[in-house]
């Protein structure tokens, strides 16, 4: 079933999941062993995020370096396969712009045809480390807008029919001069053809309601999905800034600040936050929450006891 028809259906909010592909090695019975006990809350669907391959290069004997490709976690599409095999859940998985060409992803959207997959989550990825701005593949798309086009139009020539999400910042992309620019660029996204949004995790929930305002202002009608995630350890305080450019409010920093070689007491502050989050968020109308799992289960599963 496609999301933007569970989203019409809804008689409720739902939550909803995303998980990272497991590093190579991990089985496909610890994989799905993993995805478990999120079962009992009925998640309507799971995000299975992509990763842009990487490569090595390596001193030959004569002197010279060869290129290797390295892949550290299994595709979303093999991840996706065994999901979608082992529970009644729709899979989504991302597609990203960063090194891949059109005809690559063409070829992945054939596989993801191949599997039956109505939904997917179009995103541009970020730059290589070293790169100071995004640089396309050559042949590829420069924005995930592009790539939504080009998904439509693959639909058009392969008789497919994809549900398209889209990612969105409350606090805005990093590269965004400013939030008005960089909602205008999310109505591009919209206007190509994306059916929903989902949020980058936040922790402040007026940021998000003041973002859903100025979206619906600017004519963005679709629905649009907020993203949280549980702190579990004081390190992701510097961590998550960092690497998602967002902001950690000071209650909850302050929180963490006063206990911060107790692992348990971090936990417990982090789920604390985020179900005030959600039981603020279900109040104010919101059609579901999207879950970064980020690899640890159990303290979305307390959350998801308490509200789904
Ligand atoms: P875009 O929508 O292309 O936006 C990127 C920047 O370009 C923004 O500053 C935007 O304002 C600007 N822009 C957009 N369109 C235009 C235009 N037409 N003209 C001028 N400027 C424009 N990354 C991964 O690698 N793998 C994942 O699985 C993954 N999952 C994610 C899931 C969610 C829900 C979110 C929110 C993000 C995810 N990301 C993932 C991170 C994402 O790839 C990065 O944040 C990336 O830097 C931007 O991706 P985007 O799709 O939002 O890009």
């Amino acid at each position: 079933m496609k999301i933007k028809d569970i989203l019409s259906s809804q008689q409720k909010p739902f939550a909803s999941l995303e998980i990272v592909p497991p590093l190579k090695g991990v089985s496909k019975k610890d994989l799905i062993d993993s995805i478990r006990p999120f079962m009992e809350f009925n998640p309507p669907f799971i995000n299975v995020t992509c990763h842009r391959d990487e490569f090595e290069f390596r001193p030959e004997a004569d002197g010279t370096f060869s290129r290797h490709l390295v892949r550290r976690r299994v595709s979303e599409t093999a991840v996706c396969a065994a999901i979608q095999a082992a529970f009644p859940v729709e899979v989504v998985p991302h597609l990203i712009c960063g090194g891949a060409s059109s005809e690559m992803i063409d070829s992945q959207l054939n596989d993801f045809k191949f599997l039956g997959i109505e939904n997917i989550m179009a995103l541009r990825g970020d730059s290589l480390l070293g790169e100071k701005r995004f640089i396309p593949e050559p042949g590829g798309y420069r924005y995930a807008g592009e790539l939504v086009a080009a998904v439509r139009a693959f639909e058009r020539s392969n008789g497919a029919q994809f549900c398209i999400g889209v990612g969105a910042y409350p606090e805005k992309h990093f590269e965004a001069p400013n939030l008005e620019t960089d909602i205008a660029n999310l109505k591009k996204k919209v206007d190509a053809g994306a059916d929903y949004i989902i949020t980058q995790m936040f922790f402040d929930n007026d940021v998000f309601y003041r973002f859903r305002d100025k979206c619906r202002a600017s004519g963005i009608n679709v629905p649009i999905i907020p993203g949280l995630k549980p702190l579990s350890t004081f390190k992701q305080i510097e961590m998550l800034p960092e690497a998602f450019s967002l902001d950690i409010p000071q209650d909850l920093v302050a929180e963490f600040n006063a206990h911060p070689s107790d692992r348990t007491a971090c936990y417990q502050a982090g789920i604390e936050w985020c179900s005030a989050q959600c039981k603020d968020l279900l109040k104010n109308g919101v059609p579901a929450i999207h879950f970064y799992t980020m690899g640890r289960p159990d303290n979305v599963v307390e959350i998801l006891k308490k509200f789904f």
